[in-house]
């Protein structure tokens, strides 16, 4: 048995109920084998038991009042992941699905896409199983405050710097953001990244995400002779990733055939307008089954993973956990896609990966694809620590270095061990070796 197949082993048997941290476990792992052979030294340090282990997991419960009156209770988590490199960096989550199992999967990808970007940030994540979907405004902010209660003690510029994700946005942010100020009587701009322009936060952060995965994507495509540009986009998910996945498609000379959220998809084979579709996204109160409604020129679909069926050149999952799966991945193959590029967290299932792979399809995890927006958030840091504002066409324009370095440094990892353009093992091992030396300087601690 491999080191790596021991430390599996060993983690399936003490989490058999957290699948989600499993499966992200596995194929981390399975993809640092390589690297892990070649350094023998790792296994007498016990470097990869500690890997895997989160430095420490913090549970709280999030008591908050109902528009009705009602006493309501939310559960909070802190998933503090590794601190290697940098301050616990990753972001929040408010959402019903929302459980250690998902927190520890998230920080575990978190440490190595932080460590891709170059910028000192350890990993972490966290949030709440509260959906803030069908609450009123005064509600979330009073969840956002009772959150604050407990969570900031926990914060701090050089520790533990949270941001938005699933169901936190710019509103979420400020909201936590007020409580913590009144809390430690500071105003610590450094504590939270994606905050609004007035109060310390960084141009360019909301669309990071999305545009930096058109950055790596454009660069995978060069490697092989081609070009987003004429490319047929379709994208899932129509949140903050989404939306500005869409958009730099759209002006890199793409067009966008298809979108998904929750409610289903809207297909146009001529270009979807997305400047036309983003405020009713962007205002959380309208879906896309609104925006067909009130444009007969796209088809809507009510189930959003019916639109792996459509075929297309390119497919940017950008929703959720999972939502491309095996059929959805051969479907897409007999469609013709060349290239998939994750804006999502894990949105592949491990057979879907292996389906592209196999099919010699471009494939781009999140952990590389989608490390624009903590990027930008490693840029937010600078600037409030500097306590100064960079343009937005200087915040953009560092966006694009680090993604273009990040592509090079994660082919180069592949083929230096042999795996051609194979981008799973390329940003595994990229970001590993950086968090593994830190890990060896430090001692066991
Ligand atoms: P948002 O909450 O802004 O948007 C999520 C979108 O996905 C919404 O449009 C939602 O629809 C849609 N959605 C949810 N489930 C499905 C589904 N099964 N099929 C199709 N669409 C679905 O989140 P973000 O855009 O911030 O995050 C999306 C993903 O990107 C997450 O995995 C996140 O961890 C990851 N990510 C986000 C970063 C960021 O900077 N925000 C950074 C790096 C990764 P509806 O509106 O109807 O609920």
């Amino acid at each position: 048995m491999t080191y790596v197949q021991k430390i599996l082993e060993k983690l399936h048997r003490e989490n058999p109920h957290e699948a989600e941290f499993l499966q992200a476990a596995t194929g981390i792992l399975t993809a640092l084998e390589p690297v892990v052979e070649r350094n023998p030294q790792w296994e007498e340090a016990g470097l990869l038991e500690r890997f895997v282990e989160p430095e420490r997991i913090i549970c709280f419960r999030v008591p908050w009042v109902d528009d009705a009156g009602r006493v309501q209770v939310n559960k909070g988590y802190l998933v503090q992941f590794n601190s290697a490199i940098g301050p616990y960096k990753g972001g929040l989550r408010f959402h019903p699905s929302v459980n250690l199992s998902v927190l520890k999967f998230l920080g575990m990808e978190q440490t190595l896409k932080n460590s891709l970007t170059s910028l000192p940030m350890g990993g972490g994540k966290g949030g709440s199983d509260f959906d803030p979907k069908d609450k009123s405004e005064a509600e979330i902010m009073r969840f956002c405050q009772s959150f604050m209660c407990e969570l900031y003690r926990h914060l701090g510029e050089n520790s533990e710097v949270p941001a938005g994700d699933i169901g936190v946005g710019a509103r979420e942010i400020g909201y936590m953001f007020g409580m913590y100020k009144r809390l430690k009587g500071s105003f610590d701009a450094g504590v939270f990244t994606g905050k609004g322009y007035s109060y310390g936060g960084s141009l360019g952060r909301p669309e990071a995400t999305g545009y930096g995965l058109l950055f790596f994507l454009r660069e995978a495509l060069a490697v092989r002779g081609e070009s987003v540009r004429g490319k047929k986009i379709i994208i899932s998910g129509a949140g903050n990733v989404g939306i500005h996945a869409a958009e730099k498609a759209v002006s890199m000379g793409a067009t966008v055939i298809a979108m998904s959220d929750s409610t289903g998809y809207i297909y146009n084979p001529n270009g979807i307008e997305v400047d036309k579709v983003k405020p009713y996204k962007m205002n959380r109160k309208t879906s896309l089954a609104d925006y067909a409604a009130a444009n007969p020129s796209v088809q809507f679909v009510p189930d959003p993973r019916q639109m792996w069926q459509i075929p297309c050149d390119v497919a940017l999952p950008c929703a959720t956990q999972n939502e491309l799966d095996e059929a959805s991945a051969e479907a897409l193959i007999r469609g013709g896609v060349m290239a998939v590029c994750e804006g999502a967290n894990m949105p592949s299932t491990p057979k879907a990966i292996e389906c592209f792979r196999r099919n010699k399809i471009i494939f781009a995890p999140g952990k590389a694809a989608n490390a624009g927006g903590v990027a930008v958030s490693g840029l937010e840091m600078s600037q409030n620590s500097q306590r100064l504002h960079w343009t937005k066409e200087e915040v953009l324009a560092k966006l694009e270095q680090i993604m273009i370095t990040i592509h090079n440094s994660c082919l180069s990892a592949a083929e230096e061990y042999g795996y051609g353009q194979d981008y799973v093992i390329g940003a595994n091992i990229a970001g590993f070796l950086k968090v593994a030396d830190a890990m060896m300087a430090e001692g066991v601690c």
